[in-house]
């Protein structure tokens, strides 16, 4: 057997830790700024109505059944994903440069390009390791350490503005060796809610084709942040207009709210080149060898829900709505709480609360106050000051605004 030398007791994930203690809570006042996931303004989870009208559809299609999908997954929910990220008419599409894969969601999404990394960029003049930001996602670390990709990474939240700190991630990336991958949140950075803004992308795009740098995007927000699909893919876009070969993870748990059907995709994109339709034909090839030996196919209900509406255009309006309530109550909880905050008179500045963007919020909170929160008010966040906005309502954001104010005195 295994001794604890060899397989020692891991700790529990932090997140789901924070979950299992919140639901113990049996205060009546309890607060769950946790876990990413939406909430309603009665702090349920919303099965979005364009959801439930794809989901009657598929349950009276006559032929619908449980068969396999082929390795690379539903095409009609790939191609459409792949024109959601580039928009309908990118020359990347029209000139065949993209390679597309259906993954267990957005997780899925970015192993499989890790993996795919580690297996094949081995050209000369790359460099292996991958760049996350600082903090970033801490699955992140060990989805690249896992295939044996080392990681480093670069500054990015700045504590005193609690906004990017530009400076030192430019100052990271260009001391990076050339040919490094450089991991980049498409929108909606998780865990601070802070994105560069446009001006900053295009600063990003320079200093990366200077270097060769190979971006690594992660999109899991894509319409759920701003509410409009198309502004929330402009930095991915961007990098694709410029040339840039790149990869592309992405995830339809939030911006569905499919979060346990695990849709997602993987994505490839050439470089624009006389071979770049033959470059990704092969691409897509080992992309199948992955996939096979990972998952043999991908699970298929979240799939079709999500082909559904894609390819319906009344239906793609509906969503369109839908994320516009999400990402619209979302913001008005952000302006609730910068305000309530304000009115309080509570210490410090409070607008990066507003000028952050997506699920999450990077509070500033200290670990101590993030602790006093939870024993003295039961209100529930991670260690690091995160905010899960979703959790805020119109009846608990007093509540959170008055213990925060208490906290931080
Ligand atoms: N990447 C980022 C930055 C995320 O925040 C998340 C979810 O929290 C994911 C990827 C993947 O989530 P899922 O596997 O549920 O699609």
């Amino acid at each position: 057997s295994f001794p604890a030398e060899v397989v020692p007791q891991a700790p529990e994930d932090p997140l789901f830790g924070l979950m299992r203690a919140y639901k113990a809570d049996e205060s009546p006042n309890k607060v769950d700024l946790g876990i990413g996931a939406y909430r309603d303004d009665n702090a349920k989870p919303w099965v979005l109505p364009v959801v439930k009208k794809a989901d009657e559809i598929l349950r009276n299609d006559p032929e619908a059944n449980h068969e396999y999908l082929p390795i690379a997954g539903l095409a009609s929910l790939t191609s459409k994903a792949a024109e959601l990220l580039l928009g309908t008419s990118a020359p990347a599409l029209a000139e065949k440069r993209t390679a597309s894969v259906q993954t267990i969601s957005g997780t899925g999404a970015v192993h499989l390009g890790a993996l795919f990394l580690a297996k094949f960029y081995k050209i000369q003049g790359a460099n292996r390791t991958v760049y996350v930001s600082n903090p970033t996602w801490a699955n992140h670390h060990q989805i690249f350490t896992n295939v044996g990709l080392p990681i480093a990474t670069y500054p990015y939240f700045n504590k005193e503005t609690k906004g990017l700190d530009f400076e030192g991630m430019k100052a990271a990336l260009a001391a990076a060796p050339d040919g490094s991958v450089i991991l980049l949140h498409a929108c909606a950075h998780n865990p601070t809610g802070v994105d560069p803004t446009p001006e900053q992308w295009r600063e990003l795009v320079s200093l990366m084709r200077a270097k060769k740098h190979f971006p690594f995007f992660d999109t899991a927000y894509q319409g759920f942040a701003s509410g409009d699909l198309d502004r929330d893919a402009g930095a991915i876009r961007l990098f694709v207009e410029e040339g840039f070969e790149l990869v592309i993870a992405q995830s339809f748990a939030k911006n569905f709210g499919l979060y346990g059907e695990r849709a997602g995709c993987f994505h490839y994109v050439a470089s624009p080149s006389a071979d770049a339709a033959e470059l990704t034909t092969r691409v897509a090839s080992q992309l199948a060898i992955l996939q096979r030996s990972e998952i043999s196919n991908p699970p298929i209900y979240g799939a079709r829900i999500a082909s559904i509406v894609l390819n319906d255009s009344a239906l793609f309006a509906e969503w369109q709505e839908n994320l516009r309530t999400m990402s619209g109550r979302i913001i008005d909880m952000r302006k609730q709480l910068r305000g309530k905050l304000e009115e309080l008179g509570t210490p410090g500045t409070w607008n990066h609360i507003t000028d952050q963007i997506g699920m999450f919020s990077f509070t500033g909170l200290n670990e101590t106050q993030v602790l006093k929160l939870r024993t003295d008010y039961h209100i529930y966040m991670t260690k690091n000051g995160r905010v899960s906005m979703a959790g805020l309502n119109t009846r608990n954001v007093g509540y959170v605004a008055a213990a925060i104010d208490k906290v931080v005195r």
